[in-house]
């Protein structure tokens, strides 16, 4: 069973908390192209910062939820 996605996975930044969305289709490709630890999420640069931006919600390509709130 294929399992349903959102189009768009909403990422918020850990240092200025700028929401940014971002299709989830490229998410899931970075998620399969990093082999490294499973514990981190796929994350992307902030554009209006140095900081890091992580997924509100994404279910990584292993079945591996990942949650964040901007805390
Ligand atoms: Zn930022």
């Amino acid at each position: 069973m294929k399992l349903k996605r959102p189009a768009y996975t909403k990422f918020i930044c850990a240092k200025c908390k700028c929401h940014e969305k971002i299709p989830t289709d490229i998410v899931l490709q970075m998620d399969m192209m990093d082999p490294g630890d499973p514990l981190y999420p796929p994350m992307f640069n902030c554009e209006k910062c140095d900081g890091l931006m992580r997924p509100v919600y994404f279910r990584g390509y292993t079945g591996i939820e990942y949650t964040y709130d901007g805390n």
